[in-house]
């Protein structure tokens, strides 16, 4: 079916405008989500096709040499739509230079109708690049809007690419705005199938963002970064099942801080909270990749040491607790020491056992850490009748 292309052209710019008017409006409640760009991007792509429509019947500069150049800055805004909506520093210059090549091109080719057109669907592919590149950079790998965003840019590329291909064998009386026939029909539909997956993608992009943002908010701790309470014990509970299943050991240690009462008190709440972010990247950074630590309360810590047997994880506690010890927290000029105790649960887990219930047997052993002096790792005991096995000399701790 061959439609008549200006109406085609107009039936783009309707759609564009009424996305453009509905996406501006909702950014007024949030000026920085990439929204408000990617609006003003389709209002440029709508007031391009309404100057393709004119074709003919107003100047070429207008409705060539403009339209082209108001599509390019479409295409841009979607580009620093991406950059806004990642949080990422937005290089306006870069992404700009090429609109301001089309216009260039524009005024200096307009007279050719070949050359014109060639240039200004270079142009427009290598925009297009750009925007499949970035969509493939910086959404969520498989995720819907990397998937629309791809397509679009695509299908984007399938157009522009068909009358490349139609100018070089030719074509290019044919290829003109006010003509009609099947390539027209195909290509300019393109057009209206670019607008919507292109903004569908960015308005998707942003909604991913915002919901990464919040899952990370929600399991994450505001002062350490590490994983909160929450998200420890999610972590646990997965790790508990897995190793109940998989008849593996699991270490479960839990780390208080020792005297922690006496650092807030004697260098301030603000100095405590930095021997805290002190302590968590210390603790983190020493641990294996696959171990995994979390912010269980005020200045206690929950450890979870996945395939590990009880020799194996008094080892890692220990040369934790040594090494924190040796390593004092460097807030405002003062070098502030700081030590922990530790009790430890190791074992297969049983299939009674649950995370409060081996929490509290490393609770148990936490308090025989503290009751023998501090700065010490135990083991909780086996059995009843047993007494926890403590470790604190294996190296001589400073202070
Ligand atoms: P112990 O050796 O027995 O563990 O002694 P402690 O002083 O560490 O005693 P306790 O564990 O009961 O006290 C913890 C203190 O940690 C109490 C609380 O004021 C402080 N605290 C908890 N959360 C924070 C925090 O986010 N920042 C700071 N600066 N202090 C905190
Ligand atoms: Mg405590
Ligand atoms: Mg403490």
């Amino acid at each position: 079916m061959v439609a008549h292309t200006p109406t085609l052209f107009a039936s783009v710019a309707l759609v564009a405008t009424i996305m453009a008017f509905c996406l501006i409006l909702v950014a007024q409640y949030n000026q920085r989500d990439g929204v408000l760009t990617t609006g003003v991007g389709l209002l440029a792509h709508a007031a391009a096709y309404v100057c393709y429509t004119l074709y003919g019947h107003a100047p070429l500069w207008l409705t060539y040499g403009a339209a082209n150049t108001l599509l390019s800055i479409a295409l841009g805004y979607y580009a620093i739509s991406v950059y806004r909506i990642r949080d990422l520093t937005v290089p306006w210059l870069p992404v700009f230079s090429l609109p301001l090549v089309m216009s260039v091109l524009m005024a200096l080719l307009i007279e050719s109708l070949e050359l014109r057109m060639l240039a200004a669907s270079l142009v427009l592919i290598l925009q297009c690049l750009l925007i499949v590149r970035l969509a493939y950079r910086y959404s969520e790998p498989g995720g819907r809007a990397q998937v629309l965003l791809i397509i679009g840019g695509s299908i984007s590329l399938i157009g522009l690419g068909m009358r490349v291909v139609a100018i070089l064998l030719g074509g290019a009386t044919e290829m003109q705005y006010n003509v009609s026939n099947l390539t027209q029909t195909i290509s300019v539909s393109i057009g209206t199938a670019t607008v919507m997956m292109y903004s569908l993608g960015l308005v998707l992009l942003s909604k991913e963002r915002s919901e990464s943002k919040l899952q990370h908010m929600a399991h994450r701790d505001v002062l350490t970064g590490m994983l909160n309470r929450r998200a420890i014990l999610e972590r646990f509970s997965d790790e508990l099942e897995h190793a109940h299943l998989a008849r593996t050991s699991l270490a479960v240690a839990l780390i208080d801080i020792d005297h922690f009462k006496q650092i807030n008190d004697a260098y301030g709440h603000l100095a405590g909270d930095s021997v805290l972010v002190h302590c968590a990247r210390h603790l983190s950074r020493r641990l294996r990749h696959s171990d995994i630590i979390g912010r269980y309360g005020g200045e206690e810590f929950l450890v979870l040491l996945p395939s590990t047997d009880t020799a194996g994880a008094l080892a890692v506690l220990d040369a934790l607790r040594v090494s924190l010890a040796h390593t004092p927290a460097a807030v405002d000029g003062q070098s502030i020491p700081v030590r922990f105790s530790a009790g430890l649960w190791c074992g297969i887990p049983e299939a009674g056992d649950s995370t409060a219930k081996l929490i509290a047997k490393a609770d148990v052993a936490l308090y025989d850490a503290k009751a023998s002096g501090r700065n010490t790792v135990c083991l909780s005991p086996a059995g009843p009748a047993d007494s926890a096995a403590c470790a604190n000399d294996s190296l001589e701790v400073p202070g």
